[in-house]
């Protein structure tokens, strides 16, 4: 079968590879499409996402098909021709936190696209518990996005939402679209997005975001019950934490880089009452994920920029081309 394979850092080849043996416990996906991530840029890179790649590995975590083939002790009602989307992450179910029912948190977790072979290949295996038929009314394409939209509900669970809040959201990127218009479609007293790109504006007000600015020029002024980092760098990092109002709720939600630091106001933490939240990966949130897409809650088909072969993707995550890529999906 055809794969895209990560030989080593910044060394990403499309060739052909043996089709796996498939387990009695895997499920096997003919791949339909297959989202880029800005986790994938990071693993590209040598850096960590959920985790840090091992390569040789094929990427792909945001992924759509029909399943191929079952393996012999799948008892669960998946059958060959099944529309579905994976859940990537693999808890070992045994360690402290999977007993707790965090399985984010576990201590060896492994994921589908990071630690072993993703969907960026015409056929993926995987476990059957990473298995979520999806409904007609849902397309493949659509499909794809069940990953990043489910991350978002994670962020969502984290937070005290109440209607009269007013929430920031830093990034103008797929996820700080994502959360926009979740947020909106909550009806929330007033949703701002920071972000830089001039020609998203448009598309923000459309799904929802009541004001749009440049931190570049300058401070916003307002404090925000409700702020989201959707960028992962120092400085909006501090800018979140700072944007917070008395009371406010901050979640960190950008990957930033293992290594950095931030300074922040202890003070504030303390006279403000703060909460600060990291939210990681999708614990028991691709259900809700796929509801929501299938009811056209987020039309993520109108926020995907740009549809791709397997060969563009290296070109992609080196930025040897800029495509001007919001969200794109690979089509198999
Ligand atoms: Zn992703
Ligand atoms: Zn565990």
């Amino acid at each position: 079968m055809k794969a895209l394979v990560l030989e080593d850092t910044q060394k990403m080849v499309l060739k052909t590879i043996e089709r796996p043996a498939l387990l009695a416990n895997e499920v096997q996906v003919q791949m339909k499409y297959v989202g880029i991530c800005g986790t994938d840029k990071h693993l590209y890179n040598g850096q960590p996402g959920s985790a840090q790649a091992e390569p040789p590995v094929v990427l792909g975590h945001e992924n759509a098909g029909i399943i191929s083939a079952v393996g012999d002790d799948v008892r669960a009602d998946l059958k060959v021709g099944q529309r579905v989307t994976i859940d990537p992450n693999i808890p070992c179910g045994y360690c402290r936190y999977c007993h707790e029912g965090r399985p984010q948190l576990c201590l060896h977790n492994s994921a589908i696209g990071v630690t072993r072979n993703g969907g960026m290949a015409e056929y993926v295996n995987v476990p059957a518990t990473n298995i979520y038929p999806i409904p007609d009314n849902l397309s493949l394409k659509a499909a794809a996005m069940t990953e990043p939209v489910s991350c978002v509900m994670h962020g969502i669970h984290e937070l005290n939402i109440q209607p009269h809040q007013s929430v920031l959201i830093i990034g103008d990127g797929f996820v700080g679209q994502l959360f926009t218009r979740y947020f909106a479609q909550l009806g929330m007293a007033r949703v701002v997005v920071s972000g830089h790109n001039p020609k998203k504006v448009e598309l923000l007000h459309k799904i929802g975001a009541d004001e749009v600015f440049d931190p570049a020029e300058g401070e916003h002024g307002a404090q925000f019950d409700i702020v989201i980092e959707c960028v992962g760098l120092k400085q909006t990092q501090t800018q979140a934490i700072a944007s917070a109002a008395k009371g406010g709720q901050v979640l960190m939600f950008g990957v930033s880089n293992p290594e950095d630091m931030i300074t922040i106001n202890s003070f504030d933490i303390y006279a403000k009452e703060l909460t600060i939240k990291g939210a990681f990966i999708n614990p028991y949130a691709m259900g809700d994920a796929i509801t929501l897409l299938a009811n056209k809650k987020v039309n993520v088909e109108a926020l995907i920029t740009h549809e791709l072969t397997l060969a563009d993707v290296p070109d992609v995550l080196a930025g040897r081309i800029d495509y001007k890529i919001t969200k794109a999906v690979v089509k198999l």
